[in-house]
Protein backbone atom coordinates (compact mmCIF):
# COMPACT_ATOMS: atom_id res chain seq x y z
CA UNK A 1 0.00 0.00 0.00
CA UNK A 2 1.87 2.93 -1.25
CA UNK A 3 -0.65 5.60 -1.62
CA UNK A 4 -1.07 7.32 1.35
CA UNK A 5 -3.53 10.38 2.00
CA UNK A 6 -3.65 11.37 5.84
CA UNK A 7 -6.08 13.66 5.17
CA UNK A 8 -8.62 11.53 3.90
CA UNK A 9 -7.51 8.80 6.77
CA UNK A 10 -8.28 11.80 9.16
CA UNK A 11 -11.45 12.51 7.47
CA UNK A 12 -12.76 8.98 7.65
CA UNK A 13 -11.90 9.08 11.56
CA UNK A 14 -13.98 12.36 11.93
CA UNK A 15 -10.78 14.11 12.90
CA UNK A 16 -12.25 18.18 11.97
CA UNK A 17 -10.67 21.25 12.60
CA UNK A 18 -7.19 20.09 12.58
CA UNK A 19 -5.34 23.45 12.39
CA UNK A 20 -7.13 25.63 14.73
CA UNK A 21 -6.78 23.23 17.80
CA UNK A 22 -10.45 22.89 18.35
CA UNK A 23 -9.79 18.73 17.18
CA UNK A 24 -10.17 17.70 20.44
CA UNK A 25 -12.36 14.74 20.62
CA UNK A 26 -16.16 14.37 21.33
CA UNK A 27 -16.53 14.81 25.10
CA UNK A 28 -13.54 16.37 25.28
CA UNK A 29 -13.82 19.96 27.34
CA UNK A 30 -10.30 20.59 26.49
CA UNK A 31 -9.71 24.79 26.52
CA UNK A 32 -6.25 24.81 27.14
CA UNK A 33 -2.63 25.47 25.39
CA UNK A 34 -2.03 23.69 22.09
CA UNK A 35 -0.80 20.43 21.52
CA UNK A 36 0.67 20.30 18.10
CA UNK A 37 1.55 16.92 16.44
CA UNK A 38 4.39 16.45 14.26
CA UNK A 39 5.05 12.97 11.90
CA UNK A 40 8.23 11.50 12.49
CA UNK A 41 8.12 9.97 8.88
CA UNK A 42 8.37 13.47 7.07
CA UNK A 43 8.61 16.00 10.02
CA UNK A 44 5.65 17.80 8.82
CA UNK A 45 2.79 19.04 11.37
CA UNK A 46 -0.58 17.03 11.21
CA UNK A 47 -2.39 19.04 13.56
CA UNK A 48 -2.87 20.47 16.58
CA UNK A 49 -5.42 19.80 20.07
CA UNK A 50 -6.28 21.34 22.77
CA UNK A 51 -4.92 20.04 26.10
CA UNK A 52 -6.95 20.24 29.13
CA UNK A 53 -6.71 22.66 32.30
CA UNK A 54 -7.49 21.86 35.92
CA UNK A 55 -10.55 23.07 35.23
CA UNK A 56 -11.93 21.05 32.06
CA UNK A 57 -10.42 17.87 34.09
CA UNK A 58 -13.05 18.94 36.63
CA UNK A 59 -15.57 18.61 34.10
CA UNK A 60 -14.80 15.47 32.70
CA UNK A 61 -14.38 13.88 36.24
CA UNK A 62 -18.00 14.92 36.52
CA UNK A 63 -19.11 13.55 33.93
CA UNK A 64 -17.37 10.56 34.31
CA UNK A 65 -18.40 10.03 37.60
CA UNK A 66 -22.11 10.45 36.63
CA UNK A 67 -21.79 8.47 33.99
CA UNK A 68 -20.60 5.27 35.91
CA UNK A 69 -23.39 5.76 38.29
CA UNK A 70 -25.66 4.67 35.60
CA UNK A 71 -23.02 2.42 33.57
CA UNK A 72 -22.18 -0.01 36.51
CA UNK A 73 -26.31 -0.60 37.04
CA UNK A 74 -26.22 -2.41 33.05
CA UNK A 75 -25.99 -6.15 32.96
CA UNK A 76 -22.11 -6.99 32.16
CA UNK A 77 -23.59 -9.00 29.20
CA UNK A 78 -25.08 -6.03 28.07
CA UNK A 79 -21.73 -3.71 28.54
CA UNK A 80 -20.52 -6.32 26.72
CA UNK A 81 -22.75 -5.71 23.51
CA UNK A 82 -21.56 -2.18 23.85
CA UNK A 83 -18.24 -3.29 23.24
CA UNK A 84 -18.83 -5.64 20.78
CA UNK A 85 -19.83 -2.37 19.06
CA UNK A 86 -16.99 -1.03 19.77
CA UNK A 87 -15.29 -3.73 18.08
CA UNK A 88 -17.23 -3.43 15.07
CA UNK A 89 -16.48 0.41 14.70
CA UNK A 90 -13.05 -0.75 14.87
CA UNK A 91 -13.15 -3.14 12.09
CA UNK A 92 -14.34 -0.62 9.78
CA UNK A 93 -12.01 2.04 10.57
CA UNK A 94 -9.24 -0.51 10.28
CA UNK A 95 -7.70 1.17 7.56
CA UNK A 96 -7.36 4.68 8.48
CA UNK A 97 -6.30 4.32 12.00
CA UNK A 98 -3.82 2.02 11.38
CA UNK A 99 -2.54 4.61 9.10
CA UNK A 100 -2.62 7.37 11.32
CA UNK A 101 -0.93 5.29 13.81
CA UNK A 102 1.53 4.52 11.45
CA UNK A 103 1.93 8.28 10.16
CA UNK A 104 2.14 9.97 13.73
CA UNK A 105 4.20 7.03 15.71
CA UNK A 106 6.06 6.05 12.58
CA UNK A 107 5.77 1.99 12.91
CA UNK A 108 5.26 0.41 9.90
CA UNK A 109 2.02 0.52 8.17
CA UNK A 110 1.55 -3.65 9.00
CA UNK A 111 2.57 -2.59 12.45
CA UNK A 112 -0.22 0.23 12.44
CA UNK A 113 -2.60 -2.24 11.19
CA UNK A 114 -1.61 -4.90 13.42
CA UNK A 115 -2.45 -2.47 16.10
CA UNK A 116 -5.83 -1.78 15.23
CA UNK A 117 -6.12 -5.93 14.79
CA UNK A 118 -5.33 -5.92 18.80
CA UNK A 119 -7.76 -3.28 19.47
CA UNK A 120 -10.09 -5.38 17.95
CA UNK A 121 -8.75 -8.68 19.34
CA UNK A 122 -9.13 -7.45 23.08
CA UNK A 123 -12.75 -6.28 22.42
CA UNK A 124 -13.62 -10.11 21.48
CA UNK A 125 -12.09 -11.43 24.06
CA UNK A 126 -13.97 -8.80 26.35
CA UNK A 127 -17.11 -9.65 25.05
CA UNK A 128 -16.81 -13.46 25.56
CA UNK A 129 -15.84 -12.73 29.48
CA UNK A 130 -18.50 -10.14 30.29
CA UNK A 131 -20.49 -13.75 30.54
CA UNK A 132 -17.59 -14.62 32.86
CA UNK A 133 -17.01 -12.45 35.56
CA UNK A 134 -16.49 -14.95 37.79
CA UNK A 135 -16.52 -15.63 41.85
CA UNK A 136 -15.85 -18.66 43.62
CA UNK A 137 -18.62 -20.37 46.07
CA UNK A 138 -16.88 -21.40 49.52
CA UNK A 139 -18.07 -23.93 51.98
CA UNK A 140 -18.56 -22.20 55.52
CA UNK A 141 -17.75 -23.37 58.29
CA UNK A 142 -20.81 -22.60 59.96
CA UNK A 143 -23.94 -24.65 59.61
CA UNK A 144 -26.70 -22.98 57.53
CA UNK A 145 -24.52 -20.30 56.00
CA UNK A 146 -23.31 -20.15 52.54
CA UNK A 147 -20.54 -18.15 51.87
CA UNK A 148 -19.42 -17.09 48.30
CA UNK A 149 -17.46 -14.15 46.44
CA UNK A 150 -18.83 -11.66 43.53
CA UNK A 151 -17.23 -8.90 41.26
CA UNK A 152 -18.55 -5.48 41.36
CA UNK A 153 -17.18 -2.78 39.53
CA UNK A 154 -14.62 -0.32 40.55
CA UNK A 155 -15.09 3.21 39.63
CA UNK A 156 -13.13 5.23 37.27
CA UNK A 157 -10.01 3.83 36.04
CA UNK A 158 -7.39 6.14 35.33
CA UNK A 159 -5.33 5.06 31.83
CA UNK A 160 -1.88 6.62 31.17
CA UNK A 161 -0.19 5.67 27.70
CA UNK A 162 2.80 5.04 26.51
CA UNK A 163 3.45 6.55 22.45
CA UNK A 164 4.67 3.46 21.10
CA UNK A 165 1.15 2.12 20.73
CA UNK A 166 -0.92 5.11 21.36
CA UNK A 167 -4.24 3.07 20.08
CA UNK A 168 -3.75 -0.53 21.68
CA UNK A 169 -2.97 -0.12 25.44
CA UNK A 170 -5.70 2.40 26.03
CA UNK A 171 -8.15 -0.71 24.28
CA UNK A 172 -6.56 -3.81 26.49
CA UNK A 173 -7.42 -1.46 29.72
CA UNK A 174 -11.04 0.17 28.46
CA UNK A 175 -12.33 -3.10 26.81
CA UNK A 176 -11.90 -4.94 29.92
CA UNK A 177 -12.57 -1.63 32.22
CA UNK A 178 -16.04 -1.35 30.14
CA UNK A 179 -17.27 -4.95 30.58
CA UNK A 180 -16.07 -4.47 34.55
CA UNK A 181 -18.87 -1.51 34.34
CA UNK A 182 -16.39 0.89 34.75
CA UNK A 183 -15.67 4.43 33.11
CA UNK A 184 -12.41 5.71 31.73
CA UNK A 185 -10.93 8.94 31.33
CA UNK A 186 -7.12 8.32 29.34
CA UNK A 187 -4.50 10.69 29.05
CA UNK A 188 -2.60 9.44 25.63
CA UNK A 189 1.05 10.05 25.37
CA UNK A 190 1.33 14.27 24.41
CA UNK A 191 3.30 12.76 21.29
CA UNK A 192 0.48 10.71 19.64
CA UNK A 193 -2.55 13.36 20.76
CA UNK A 194 -4.10 12.62 17.33
CA UNK A 195 -4.33 8.91 17.25
CA UNK A 196 -6.41 8.82 20.95
CA UNK A 197 -9.07 11.55 19.20
CA UNK A 198 -9.27 9.13 16.80
CA UNK A 199 -10.28 6.19 19.05
CA UNK A 200 -12.61 8.81 21.61
CA UNK A 201 -14.47 10.23 18.27
CA UNK A 202 -14.97 5.95 17.24
CA UNK A 203 -15.88 5.45 21.20
CA UNK A 204 -18.36 8.30 21.30
CA UNK A 205 -20.22 7.57 18.13
CA UNK A 206 -20.96 3.84 19.59
CA UNK A 207 -22.07 5.64 23.51
CA UNK A 208 -23.92 8.45 21.35
CA UNK A 209 -25.82 5.27 19.24
CA UNK A 210 -26.98 3.42 22.44
CA UNK A 211 -27.77 6.69 24.49
CA UNK A 212 -25.32 6.26 27.13
CA UNK A 213 -23.83 8.95 29.02
CA UNK A 214 -20.69 10.20 27.34
CA UNK A 215 -18.79 9.77 30.31
CA UNK A 216 -18.17 6.32 29.95
CA UNK A 217 -15.40 7.09 27.44
CA UNK A 218 -13.25 10.29 28.63
CA UNK A 219 -9.88 11.73 26.50
CA UNK A 220 -7.49 14.35 28.17
CA UNK A 221 -4.95 15.43 26.39
CA UNK A 222 -1.46 17.10 27.91
CA UNK A 223 1.64 16.51 29.08
CA UNK A 224 2.67 14.75 32.60
CA UNK A 225 0.97 17.47 34.23
CA UNK A 226 -2.39 16.31 33.54
CA UNK A 227 -1.35 12.59 34.12
CA UNK A 228 -0.38 14.09 37.85
CA UNK A 229 -3.92 15.27 38.17
CA UNK A 230 -5.18 11.41 37.73
CA UNK A 231 -2.75 10.02 40.21
CA UNK A 232 -3.09 12.43 42.83
CA UNK A 233 -7.02 12.52 42.62
CA UNK A 234 -9.23 10.13 45.34
CA UNK A 235 -11.96 9.73 42.84
CA UNK A 236 -10.14 7.31 40.74
CA UNK A 237 -9.38 3.82 42.41
CA UNK A 238 -7.11 2.45 39.85
CA UNK A 239 -4.52 4.18 37.74
CA UNK A 240 -3.34 2.12 34.67
CA UNK A 241 -0.14 3.69 34.08
CA UNK A 242 2.47 2.08 30.79
CA UNK A 243 5.65 4.25 30.34
CA UNK A 244 9.01 4.40 31.37
CA UNK A 245 10.23 3.28 34.53
CA UNK A 246 11.08 6.47 35.49
CA UNK A 247 7.47 7.91 35.04
CA UNK A 248 6.47 4.03 36.66
CA UNK A 249 8.41 4.77 40.63
CA UNK A 250 6.92 8.65 40.33
CA UNK A 251 2.95 6.75 39.61
CA UNK A 252 3.53 4.11 42.16
CA UNK A 253 4.45 6.21 45.04
CA UNK A 254 2.26 9.07 44.12
CA UNK A 255 -1.07 6.42 43.96
CA UNK A 256 0.21 4.39 47.13
CA UNK A 257 0.06 8.11 49.01
CA UNK A 258 -3.51 7.64 48.59
CA UNK A 259 -3.82 3.49 48.85
CA UNK A 260 -5.35 3.49 45.35
CA UNK A 261 -4.62 0.51 43.37
CA UNK A 262 -2.45 0.88 40.50
CA UNK A 263 -1.38 -1.40 37.40
CA UNK A 264 2.07 -0.38 35.95
CA UNK A 265 3.74 -1.33 32.64
CA UNK A 266 7.39 -0.22 32.48
CA UNK A 267 10.67 -0.88 30.77
CA UNK A 268 11.65 -4.03 29.46
CA UNK A 269 15.65 -5.53 29.17
CA UNK A 270 14.75 -8.27 27.01
CA UNK A 271 17.10 -10.91 26.08
CA UNK A 272 17.58 -13.87 23.59
CA UNK A 273 19.09 -16.96 24.89
CA UNK A 274 20.92 -18.49 22.21
CA UNK A 275 22.10 -21.93 23.41
CA UNK A 276 24.44 -24.86 20.96
CA UNK A 277 21.11 -26.51 20.21
CA UNK A 278 19.51 -23.25 19.02
CA UNK A 279 17.81 -23.55 15.27
CA UNK A 280 20.07 -20.70 13.71
CA UNK A 281 17.93 -19.55 10.99
CA UNK A 282 14.92 -19.15 13.22
CA UNK A 283 17.03 -17.29 15.65
CA UNK A 284 18.59 -14.57 13.50
CA UNK A 285 14.93 -13.92 11.96
CA UNK A 286 13.71 -13.18 16.03
CA UNK A 287 16.50 -11.40 17.13
CA UNK A 288 16.24 -9.38 13.81
CA UNK A 289 12.80 -8.41 14.01
CA UNK A 290 13.01 -8.23 18.23
CA UNK A 291 15.64 -5.33 17.69
CA UNK A 292 14.66 -3.60 14.47
CA UNK A 293 10.99 -4.03 14.20
CA UNK A 294 9.27 -0.58 15.16
CA UNK A 295 12.82 1.15 15.17
CA UNK A 296 13.50 -1.02 18.18
CA UNK A 297 10.59 1.04 20.20
CA UNK A 298 8.54 -1.57 21.65
CA UNK A 299 8.53 -2.36 25.40
CA UNK A 300 9.54 -5.89 24.44
CA UNK A 301 12.26 -5.39 21.81
CA UNK A 302 15.31 -7.60 22.09
CA UNK A 303 17.99 -5.36 23.79
CA UNK A 304 20.27 -8.44 24.41
CA UNK A 305 21.57 -11.65 22.59
CA UNK A 306 23.03 -14.25 25.23
CA UNK A 307 24.86 -16.95 22.98
CA UNK A 308 27.10 -19.50 23.46
CA UNK A 309 30.77 -19.14 22.69
CA UNK A 310 30.59 -22.00 20.34
CA UNK A 311 27.93 -20.58 18.25
CA UNK A 312 29.09 -17.10 19.21
CA UNK A 313 30.93 -16.08 16.32
CA UNK A 314 28.26 -17.70 13.37
CA UNK A 315 25.75 -16.24 14.94
CA UNK A 316 27.50 -12.86 14.64
CA UNK A 317 28.45 -12.99 11.04
CA UNK A 318 24.85 -14.05 9.98
CA UNK A 319 23.41 -11.20 12.43
CA UNK A 320 25.77 -9.02 10.32
CA UNK A 321 25.09 -10.19 7.17
CA UNK A 322 21.54 -9.47 8.25
CA UNK A 323 21.76 -5.97 8.94
CA UNK A 324 23.65 -5.16 5.90
CA UNK A 325 20.01 -5.99 3.95
CA UNK A 326 17.55 -4.06 6.33
CA UNK A 327 15.96 -1.12 4.38
CA UNK A 328 15.60 1.95 6.07
CA UNK A 329 12.60 4.37 4.97
CA UNK A 330 9.61 5.58 5.53
CA UNK A 331 7.26 3.17 7.26
CA UNK A 332 4.40 3.63 4.55
CA UNK A 333 6.44 1.91 2.25
CA UNK A 334 6.03 -1.93 2.69
CA UNK A 335 9.16 -2.55 1.47
CA UNK A 336 10.89 -0.67 4.13
CA UNK A 337 12.00 -2.86 7.61
CA UNK A 338 13.04 0.00 9.56
CA UNK A 339 10.86 3.69 10.05
CA UNK A 340 12.12 6.24 12.37
CA UNK A 341 12.78 6.82 15.70
CA UNK A 342 9.69 8.93 17.68
CA UNK A 343 11.50 12.27 17.94
CA UNK A 344 14.91 13.99 17.71
CA UNK A 345 14.91 13.31 21.79
CA UNK A 346 14.87 9.95 21.11
CA UNK A 347 17.86 10.19 18.50
CA UNK A 348 19.76 11.58 21.40
CA UNK A 349 18.91 9.00 23.19
CA UNK A 350 20.46 6.56 20.77
CA UNK A 351 23.15 8.34 19.51
CA UNK A 352 24.53 8.82 23.75
CA UNK A 353 24.18 4.90 24.11
CA UNK A 354 26.18 3.89 21.21
CA UNK A 355 28.80 6.68 22.47
CA UNK A 356 28.46 5.05 25.67
CA UNK A 357 28.85 1.56 25.51
CA UNK A 358 32.33 2.66 23.79
CA UNK A 359 33.28 4.61 26.63
CA UNK A 360 32.03 1.58 28.88
CA UNK A 361 34.38 -0.98 26.83
CA UNK A 362 31.95 -2.28 24.24
CA UNK A 363 33.02 -3.03 20.52
CA UNK A 364 30.82 -1.54 17.57
CA UNK A 365 29.90 -4.73 15.47
CA UNK A 366 27.56 -2.67 13.17
CA UNK A 367 28.01 1.02 12.47
CA UNK A 368 24.92 3.32 13.65
CA UNK A 369 24.24 6.42 12.51
CA UNK A 370 21.47 9.43 11.86
CA UNK A 371 20.57 9.38 8.35
CA UNK A 372 20.00 12.44 6.53
CA UNK A 373 19.06 13.68 3.19
CA UNK A 374 15.93 12.39 0.51
CA UNK A 375 13.19 10.81 2.51
CA UNK A 376 15.08 11.04 5.83
CA UNK A 377 14.19 15.19 6.40
CA UNK A 378 12.33 14.16 9.42
CA UNK A 379 15.88 14.04 11.42
CA UNK A 380 14.19 10.43 13.21
CA UNK A 381 15.60 7.75 10.87
CA UNK A 382 18.76 6.51 12.37
CA UNK A 383 20.57 2.90 11.32
CA UNK A 384 19.44 -0.32 13.52
CA UNK A 385 24.04 -0.69 15.51
CA UNK A 386 24.89 -4.03 17.13
CA UNK A 387 27.93 -3.64 20.05
CA UNK A 388 29.61 -6.72 21.64
CA UNK A 389 29.48 -5.96 25.08
CA UNK A 390 28.94 -7.36 28.77
CA UNK A 391 25.84 -7.38 30.83
CA UNK A 392 27.56 -5.34 33.78
CA UNK A 393 27.88 -2.32 31.39
CA UNK A 394 25.46 0.60 32.28
CA UNK A 395 24.01 1.04 29.20
CA UNK A 396 23.52 -2.70 28.79
CA UNK A 397 21.79 -2.49 32.20
CA UNK A 398 19.54 1.00 30.69
CA UNK A 399 16.72 -0.05 28.29
CA UNK A 400 17.85 2.14 25.32
CA UNK A 401 14.40 2.69 23.14
CA UNK A 402 15.91 2.42 19.85
CA UNK A 403 17.67 0.17 17.51
CA UNK A 404 20.46 -0.86 19.44
CA UNK A 405 21.33 -4.40 19.97
CA UNK A 406 23.81 -6.01 22.32
CA UNK A 407 25.64 -9.19 21.69
CA UNK A 408 26.51 -11.23 25.20
CA UNK A 409 28.82 -14.71 25.20
CA UNK A 410 28.29 -17.24 27.68
CA UNK A 411 30.46 -20.50 28.33
CA UNK A 412 29.20 -23.24 29.98
CA UNK A 413 25.58 -24.75 30.64
CA UNK A 414 21.94 -22.95 30.20
CA UNK A 415 22.10 -21.71 33.92
CA UNK A 416 24.90 -19.40 32.91
CA UNK A 417 22.87 -17.65 30.25
CA UNK A 418 19.45 -17.57 32.64
CA UNK A 419 22.26 -15.60 35.67
CA UNK A 420 22.90 -13.18 32.95
CA UNK A 421 19.44 -12.89 31.30
CA UNK A 422 18.43 -12.38 34.79
CA UNK A 423 20.69 -9.60 35.90
CA UNK A 424 19.16 -6.79 34.99
CA UNK A 425 16.29 -4.53 36.95
CA UNK A 426 13.73 -5.23 34.23
CA UNK A 427 11.43 -8.49 34.41
CA UNK A 428 9.46 -7.81 31.05
CA UNK A 429 10.23 -10.32 27.96
CA UNK A 430 12.52 -13.38 27.67
CA UNK A 431 12.95 -16.10 24.97
CA UNK A 432 15.14 -19.35 24.72
CA UNK A 433 16.32 -20.52 21.08
CA UNK A 434 16.96 -24.23 21.46
CA UNK A 435 15.73 -27.69 20.55
CA UNK A 436 17.29 -28.99 23.74
CA UNK A 437 14.15 -29.95 26.42
CA UNK A 438 16.47 -29.75 29.22
CA UNK A 439 17.12 -26.28 28.46
CA UNK A 440 14.12 -25.31 27.42
CA UNK A 441 12.61 -26.33 30.21
CA UNK A 442 15.32 -25.21 33.03
CA UNK A 443 14.61 -21.66 31.84
CA UNK A 444 10.70 -22.07 32.27
CA UNK A 445 11.64 -23.42 36.29
CA UNK A 446 11.47 -21.46 38.96
CA UNK A 447 15.13 -21.34 38.44
CA UNK A 448 14.90 -20.31 34.96
CA UNK A 449 13.93 -16.75 33.69
CA UNK A 450 12.16 -14.18 35.85
CA UNK A 451 10.41 -12.63 33.54
CA UNK A 452 6.50 -12.20 33.38
CA UNK A 453 6.85 -13.40 29.59
CA UNK A 454 9.14 -16.22 28.94
CA UNK A 455 9.11 -17.68 25.48
CA UNK A 456 10.68 -20.62 23.84
CA UNK A 457 11.57 -20.80 20.11
CA UNK A 458 10.37 -17.50 19.86
CA UNK A 459 11.71 -14.12 20.04
CA UNK A 460 10.69 -11.90 22.73
CA UNK A 461 8.55 -9.24 21.15
CA UNK A 462 5.12 -9.28 20.32
CA UNK A 463 2.27 -11.15 22.35
CA UNK A 464 -1.57 -12.44 22.12
CA UNK A 465 -3.98 -10.51 23.93
CA UNK A 466 -5.05 -14.00 25.31
CA UNK A 467 -2.31 -13.94 27.84
CA UNK A 468 -1.82 -11.83 30.76
CA UNK A 469 0.99 -9.20 29.62
CA UNK A 470 3.33 -7.81 32.00
CA UNK A 471 6.06 -8.46 33.55
CA UNK A 472 8.48 -8.18 37.35
CA UNK A 473 10.72 -6.14 39.63
CA UNK A 474 10.94 -2.56 37.44
CA UNK A 475 8.57 -3.29 34.92
CA UNK A 476 6.40 -2.87 37.51
CA UNK A 477 4.39 -6.06 38.28
CA UNK A 478 0.71 -5.33 36.47
CA UNK A 479 -0.96 -7.43 33.97
CA UNK A 480 -3.29 -6.43 31.36
CA UNK A 481 -5.27 -7.84 28.63
CA UNK A 482 -6.27 -12.03 28.79
CA UNK A 483 -6.24 -14.12 31.58
CA UNK A 484 -7.54 -13.05 34.56
CA UNK A 485 -6.06 -9.90 34.44
CA UNK A 486 -9.96 -8.09 34.31
CA UNK A 487 -9.72 -9.11 37.83
CA UNK A 488 -7.82 -5.89 38.96
CA UNK A 489 -10.61 -3.48 37.39
CA UNK A 490 -13.09 -4.78 39.90
CA UNK A 491 -13.35 -4.95 43.57
CA UNK A 492 -14.04 -8.18 44.74
CA UNK A 493 -16.37 -8.89 47.92
CA UNK A 494 -16.74 -12.08 50.38
CA UNK A 495 -20.91 -13.10 51.06
CA UNK A 496 -22.24 -14.79 54.14
CA UNK A 497 -25.82 -15.40 54.41
CA UNK A 498 -26.92 -17.23 57.30
CA UNK A 499 -30.23 -18.76 56.60
CA UNK A 500 -30.61 -19.96 60.04
CA UNK A 501 -32.46 -18.86 63.36
CA UNK A 502 -29.06 -18.87 65.29
CA UNK A 503 -25.64 -16.54 65.50
CA UNK A 504 -22.86 -18.62 65.33
CA UNK A 505 -19.69 -17.25 65.45
CA UNK A 506 -16.94 -17.99 63.19
CA UNK A 507 -13.65 -20.12 64.58
CA UNK A 508 -16.03 -21.23 67.40
CA UNK A 509 -16.19 -18.36 69.41
CA UNK A 510 -18.84 -18.10 72.51
CA UNK A 511 -20.60 -14.82 73.57
CA UNK A 512 -23.59 -15.53 75.56
CA UNK A 513 -26.02 -12.79 76.24
P1 LIG B 1 7.02 8.02 29.32
O1 LIG B 1 7.26 7.42 30.66
O2 LIG B 1 7.86 9.17 28.92
O3 LIG B 1 5.49 8.52 29.21
C1 LIG B 1 4.41 7.63 29.36
C2 LIG B 1 3.18 8.39 29.80
O4 LIG B 1 3.33 8.81 31.15
C3 LIG B 1 2.89 9.67 29.00
O5 LIG B 1 1.52 9.76 28.76
C4 LIG B 1 3.37 10.76 29.95
O6 LIG B 1 2.74 11.99 29.73
C5 LIG B 1 3.01 10.18 31.29
N1 LIG B 1 3.76 10.69 32.44
C6 LIG B 1 5.08 10.98 32.50
N2 LIG B 1 5.42 11.38 33.74
C7 LIG B 1 4.30 11.33 34.49
C8 LIG B 1 4.01 11.64 35.86
N3 LIG B 1 4.94 12.07 36.69
N4 LIG B 1 2.74 11.48 36.29
C9 LIG B 1 1.77 11.03 35.46
N5 LIG B 1 1.99 10.74 34.15
C10 LIG B 1 3.24 10.89 33.68
O7 LIG B 1 7.14 6.83 28.27
P2 LIG B 1 7.16 6.88 26.67
O8 LIG B 1 8.46 7.43 26.20
O9 LIG B 1 5.91 7.45 26.14
O10 LIG B 1 7.10 5.31 26.33
C11 LIG B 1 8.20 4.47 26.28
C12 LIG B 1 8.33 3.62 27.54
O11 LIG B 1 7.12 2.90 27.76
C13 LIG B 1 9.40 2.56 27.42
O12 LIG B 1 10.11 2.50 28.64
C14 LIG B 1 8.62 1.27 27.20
O13 LIG B 1 9.29 0.11 27.56
C15 LIG B 1 7.41 1.53 28.02
N6 LIG B 1 6.29 0.69 27.61
C16 LIG B 1 5.96 -0.38 28.39
C17 LIG B 1 4.94 -1.22 28.01
C18 LIG B 1 4.58 -2.41 28.83
O14 LIG B 1 3.51 -2.96 28.60
N7 LIG B 1 5.38 -2.83 29.79
C19 LIG B 1 4.22 -0.95 26.84
C20 LIG B 1 4.55 0.16 26.07
C21 LIG B 1 5.60 0.97 26.49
Amino acid sequence: ELEFTIQEALKELNIKDINDGTSTGQNNFSSGEILESYSPVDGKQIGKVKTATEADYEKVMASAHAAFLEFRLMPAPQRGEIVRQFGEKLRKNKKALGKLVSYEMGKSLQEGYGEVQEMIDICDFAVGLSRQLHGLTMHSERPGHRMYEQYHPLGIVGIISAFNFPVAVWAWNAALAWICGDVCVWKPSEKTPLCAVACQNIMAEVIKENNLPEGISCLINGDYKIGELLTNDKRIPLISATGSTRMGKIVAQVVAGRLGKSLLELGGNNAIIVTPDADLKMTIIGAVFGAVGTAGQRCTSTRRLIIHESIYDKVKEALVAAYKQLRIGTPLDEKNHVGPLIDKQAVELYNDALKKVVEQGGKILVDGGVLSGDGYESGCYVKPAIAEADNSFEIVQHETFAPVLYLLKYSGTVENAIEVQNNVAQGLSSAIMTNNLREAEMFLSVTGSDCGIANVNIGTSGAEIGGAFGGEKETGGGRESGSDAWKIYMRRQTNTINYTTNLPLAQGIKFDL
